[in-house]
């Protein structure tokens, strides 16, 4: 099937001369001839100005956890804006959000919100700073923690030539250079790589900022022993552990990556999935630490704690807390896997799956990934192709390998068939397709 794109098209040509790249994020730019604009989202599903719909498993990156346009929350929502505006000044409802948020997750004994899981990290980085009084940081290879210049080192590993050390650079012009040596990179699931890191550099490092199941890199997924050694090795080195859960928090388990794995944060950031897609994040944790917020430490924002959002917020965290949506995500998702599988498998292509069932990473080599540097020796741009083939099908995933395929509560029996049939025709189009170009340069 192939779609037409003509109004999408169209309006890119206009949006593209106010607008940079056409859009409002350069992540949603997919090239001239294949940026979409979207209608409407509805449940699993969402209509782009060319009335295409697609079965959607970006979910906006994670945040539509119960589907787009949930009436349940949309009207909390509408009850928030009631209050009238922002004021510059605290309501009861923050509390509340509080207060459920402490239940479903132990670690956050104090809560504070934020606007965007960006802002979430940047604090909780700054907080982790000002109480240890250490200004080095550890990342893992292949994370993302927002679009802030401490966070923008990155290992762009699609130039490693899998010789030697991959390169440490920054991921966009205009990072300051000297920020550059406060920035130490680690391997996933590489504990004794983690404690020489530790070692090198004792008593100036401040915290491992650290996403357990990786939602911007396939889902690559902690082992439970070497999450353990972490946390241990955070404590035996005087380091406070971040656990970025922007991306898995309310997602994979009640109480986030957390409770799945049951480790403690020091400090734990959430957005996403909180409100159901409203703008708003977390920042939480141990007692002590949280305590220097107002006393040393700053933090607050024009729009923080916005009653919309926080109305949105304790909608979505009751629905979560208190249904068996989770649940259901999880089984769609493990169904998903099983279909793709059974598609995958009668074609005899090596494949295999990474992080959680609601939101899973589908790698192209048989044995799942433990490291960013795996996903460079797998068969990514099999994915990438088809990619655009699933587009053409009506089913809507990333167009870059390593965004997982993201699972909401309205995903539902017809959202399956719809997209199993479109992932058959997209696989079969992508082994035909490079089967031509073989034979074309034969
Ligand atoms: N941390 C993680 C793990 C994320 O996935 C993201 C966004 N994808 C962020 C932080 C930044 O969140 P935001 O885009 O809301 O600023």
């Amino acid at each position: 099937m192939v779609r037409s794109l003509a109004n999408s098209h169209a309006h890119f040509a206009r949006a593209v001369q106010r607008l940079p790249l056409g859009v409002a994020s350069n992540f949603r730019y997919w090239g001239d001839e294949r940026t979409i604009y979207v209608k409407s989202g509805r449940g699993g599903r969402i209509t782009d100005i060319d009335d295409n719909t697609y079965v959607d498993y970006r979910l906006g990156y994670g945040p539509a956890i119960l589907g787009y346009a949930d009436a349940r929350v949309d009207e909390a929502a509408r009850q928030g804006m009631e209050m009238g505006g922002v004021f510059a000044l605290s309501t009861e409802m923050e509390l509340q959000v509080a207060e459920r948020i402490s239940r479903m997750v132990p670690a956050a004994e104090l809560v504070r919100f934020s606007n965007s899981g960006t802002e979430a990290v940047m604090a909780a980085l700054r907080l982790a700073r000002a109480y240890t009084g250490k200004d080095n940081y550890v990342l893992l290879e292949g994370s993302y923690h927002g679009l802030f210049d401490a966070a923008m080192w990155h290992v762009p590993m699609h130039a490693w030539s899998q010789v030697g050390e991959p390169e440490v650079t920054p991921y966009s012009e205009g990072i300051p250079v000297s920020s550059r040596s406060l920035a130490h990179f680690v391997q996933a699931n590489d504990a004794n790589g983690l404690e020489a890191v530790l070692k090198k550099h004792a008593g100036t490092i401040a915290c491992l900022l650290i996403e357990p199941i990786m939602g911007n890199c396939l889902g690559i997924a902690a082992e439970p022993d070497y999450l353990r050694a972490a946390r241990a090795l955070c404590d035996k080195y005087g380091v406070l552990m971040i656990i970025d859960e922007v991306k898995t928090g309310f997602r994979v388990a009640r109480g986030g990556v957390q409770q799945l794995y049951d480790v403690h944060a020091d400090i734990c950031t959430f957005a996403k999935a909180v409100a159901n897609g409203y703008p708003i994040s977390v920042l939480a944790g141990r007692e002590d630490i949280m305590r220097k917020l107002g006393r040393g430490v700053a933090h607050g924002g024009t729009y923080t704690a916005h009653p919309v959002s926080l109305a949105a917020a304790d909608r979505t965290l009751q629905i979560l807390e208190e249904t068996d949506a989770l649940e259901r995500i999880a089984a769609y998702g493990t169904q998903l896997r099983e279909g793709m599988s059974a598609v995958l498998g009668a074609r005899g292509i090596a494949h295999s799956f990474v992080g959680h069932p609601s939101m899973s990473g589908l790698y192209f080599a048989e044995k799942p990934p433990r490291t960013y540097r795996d996903w460079k020796t797998s068969d990514y741009s099999f994915y990438n192709e088809m990619a655009q083939h699933l587009h053409n099908e009506g089913v809507l995933c990333e167009p870059d390998s390593r965004e997982p395929w993201f699972v909401c509560a309205a995903h539902d029996a017809d959202c399956l068939g719809d997209t199993l049939r479109g992932f058959e025709t997209a696989v079969d189009a992508t082994v035909a397709a490079g089967a031509a170009r073989r034979k074309l340069s034969a």
